[in-house]
């Protein structure tokens, strides 16, 4: 019987120390995952709107919203 009591004893130790490890490694993973960094915006340079990068329009090294405001600018020519 006394050896039945340690037995249930030590899982419950065990229990208790996963949980602890378990809620800290939790923790710690939501402290290393940061918030993605904002999109890398560019200011067009015929209208002043800002649009992100990958879909800004480069001509005449500056950039642009559209095509339209590439072409349209007459300080790009
Ligand atoms: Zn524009």
């Amino acid at each position: 019987m006394g050896q039945l009591l340690r037995i249930v004893i030590l899982l419950f130790g065990l229990w208790v120390v996963l949980r602890i490890v378990r809620k800290a490694l939790s923790h710690r993973r939501s402290e290393a995952s940061p918030l993605p960094p904002p999109a890398d915006m560019l200011r067009c340079d015929y209208c002043g709107v800002f649009v992100p990068r990958d879909e800004a329009i480069e001509a005449h090294g500056k950039h642009y919203c559209n095509s339209q405001h590439a072409n349209a600018d007459p300080s790009g020519k």
